[in-house]
């Protein structure tokens, strides 16, 4: 019989939904492919957050998503706005999500301030990035949950082959 299909998180804006902070998306034919091997659950921690679409810009100063989850940084627009709040509550609704599915991994965008893996801007709004991670994917790790970006989308048949092990 054939094996079901696992769960994995996909940030929406990766599979074409218009849900980036200027309507647009990050569309990328490797992350839709990834339907033939996993069901994909699409997910924007900052839209589940409440923030609305569009909106300005944000950058995580004074650490990474890390900090943010500890009240050592926050998250906000180059105007200043602190946005942090938005941004506790879009991954805490994300991990709700991941739990309710039973999802293991999760593909999502690079270097953004909620989804960001391995390194993230820096909250110059200079282009600068800075190790770490956003907050999402903080939070997703925090509680075991593997995040790859768009760009690592070959390391999920590793982690398949390590999960099955
Ligand atoms: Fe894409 Fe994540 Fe930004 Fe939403 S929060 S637009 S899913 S990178």
């Amino acid at each position: 019989m054939e094996q079901e299909k696992g769960w994995i998180l996909v940030s929406a804006c990766l599979l074409g939904v218009n849900a980036k902070y200027n309507a647009g998306n990050n569309r990328n034919a490797a992350v839709l492919a990834l339907s033939r091997e996993f069901n994909l659950l699409p997910v924007c921690p900052e839209q589940l957050g409440g923030l609305p679409t569009p909106r300005p810009a944000t950058e995580i100063r004074g650490g990474a998503g890390e900090q943010v989850l500890q009240g050592r940084a926050w998250v906000c627009t180059a105007a200043g706005q602190d946005r942090s709040d938005a941004f506790l509550r879009g991954a805490r609704e994300t991990l709700s999500l991941a739990e309710l599915y039973g999802v293991g991994a999760a593909v999502f965008k690079a270097r953004s301030p909620s989804c960001g893996c391995g390194r993230v801007y820096d909250g110059s709004f200079a282009g600068t990035l800075q190790p770490g991670d956003g907050v999402t994917t903080a939070l997703l790790k925090q509680k075991g949950i593997s995040v790859f970006t768009e760009e690592e989308v070959f390391r999920l048949q590793e982690w398949t082959q390590m999960k099955d092990s």
